[in-house]
């Protein structure tokens, strides 16, 4: 029995691991498993990277701690290296986790708002089945019901949009003639709400952790001009799609936007330790320049930025230069979808393939014609078939609305490119054991 809590208790069959060498992680009786979910999202560099550790090792050596009421020099290396990733002119404010990042944003949406004359805006328009965070603030902007449900009442303000869910269209169109009717409605919203009282809209590029969802390329650039139509903040939250995951630094440069404020993590150290950013426009963060109580950003962490962490984070997105991961990671998303659509596209179990750099989404359906959704627990069966063949796949989805059936894929940007069939091959396999 070990003392520590899992996320999601009772976990089913937790492995001890001890190891991991490039794309894959070893147990302690020495099984092997090819990572396709990059641990939880994060591990880009793969398991084995001595450059990361060395980093952390040598700055840890130097000078281990000290907080960002002053500055260090790794934190200073940092800020500009993620400008010139972000292709903008942000100031940067580190904290831990994701779900911080996102707290930091809010935070910053609404007092920029207050200072600039405008304390009524502090609601936050956000969308269904998106994932934020786990914190007071970051779970009520998230959007699925089963993460909140018995931990209510959470933060107030926070608004919810459908998602823009091409395959099963919350306004009943389809994607040929539609309108984006799922943009349109932030407008409705915010004249609603009327306009002098919302602050933000917070958006991933793509919602991940609510099942692969990827909108046209408009209707994030629709989202954008409505936010600017009404003073509001565009928050785009590049925790999972951002350091290279969509093919581009960061997932809304697909898009062609430019947000107010990017929140940033998991891949920012390839996971190798905690970190997490906010980046606002700097000539927003200018009514805080101001030494006066209360107009300054009042908001202090004890661990975020630290030295060793921003010296790993660094180092990730120097060997990402160097060895032109992005691009690799760009065509890897590629090869992976080609397979995939050459092995699945017809399969009766296959509703939808859904794919944004090197993610992809497979949505398992019991019939194709009506769509109706495979259960969650036939998604857990082809998981667990998956791990049995030594390939480590995610599972997620809508389990309110009565599906948790996309199967996610997120490989490590390490993977060889032979590797790629075998988290192609045990998805088929794993879909006839359980079919
Ligand atoms: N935002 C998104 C899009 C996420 O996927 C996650 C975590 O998976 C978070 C925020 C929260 O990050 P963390 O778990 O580091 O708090």
């Amino acid at each position: 029995m070990w003392h520590h809590m899992m996320p999601y208790t009772p976990s089913q069959n937790p492995m001890l691991v001890s190891g991991g060498e490039g794309a894959w992680i070893i147990d302690e009786e020495g099984n092997r498993y090819l990572d396709a979910m990059s641990g939880l999202w994060c591990v880009n560099l793969g398991y084995s990277e001595s450059e990361l550790a060395d980093a952390a090792a040598s700055q840890l050596r130097q000078m281990p701690y000290y907080p960002l009421s002053h500055a260090h020099k790794p934190a200073i290396a940092l800020g500009e290296k993620l400008n010139q990733w972000l292709h903008g002119n942000y100031r940067i404010f580190y904290s831990n986790s994701g779900s911080e990042a996102n707290e930091t944003a809010f935070k910053i949406a609404r007092q920029y708002h207050a200072q600039n004359g405008e304390p009524m805006r502090w609601k936050v328009i956000s969308r269904y089945r998106a994932y934020h965070g786990n914190s007071m603030g970051a779970l009520a902007a998230t959007g699925q019901f089963q993460r909140k449900y018995k931990y209510e009442p959470l933060a107030p303000g926070f608004l919810h949009v459908p998602p823009p869910d091409c395959y099963r269209c919350p306004f009943g169109q389809e994607r040929a003639s539609c309108h984006l009717e799922c943009a349109a409605m932030y407008e409705q919203v915010i004249n609603w709400e009327t306009p002098e009282t919302v602050a933000a809209v917070i958006m991933e590029p793509v919602i991940t952790g609510g099942g692969m969802i990827v909108p046209p390329l408009e209707y994030v650039q629709q989202v954008r001009e409505i936010c600017d139509r009404y003073g509001v903040l565009l928050i785009m939250d590049e925790v999972i799609c951002g350091f290279g995951r969509s093919g581009q630094p960061f997932g809304y440069q697909k898009f062609g936007v430019q947000p107010d404020i990017v929140t940033m993590a998991k891949g920012i150290t390839s996971g190798y330790l905690p970190l997490s950013a906010t980046a606002v426009r700097a000539d927003l963060f200018e009514v805080f320049r101001d030494d006066r109580e209360y107009v300054h950003f009042r908001h202090v962490n004890t661990f975020g930025g630290n030295p060793a962490a921003c010296a790993v984070a660094v180092r990730t997105l120097e060997l990402m230069e160097e060895r032109d991961l992005i691009v690799r990671s760009a065509q890897l998303g590629e090869k992976l979808q080609e397979k995939l659509i050459a092995a699945l596209r017809e399969h009766p179990n296959v509703g939808d393939l859904r794919f944004f750099g090197f993610l992809a989404g497979i949505e398992l359906v019991e019939d194709k014609k009506t769509k109706a959704p495979a259960s969650s627990e036939f998604v857990s069966k082809v998981v667990a078939a998956c791990k049995r063949q030594g390939v480590l796949v995610g599972k997620n989805g809508d389990t309110v609305a009565g599906y948790n059936n996309v199967v996610m894929l997120c490989p490590p940007f390490v993977i060889q490119e032979e590797e790629l069939h075998l988290i192609v091959d045990a998805v088929v396999q794993a879909l006839t054991e359980v079919g």
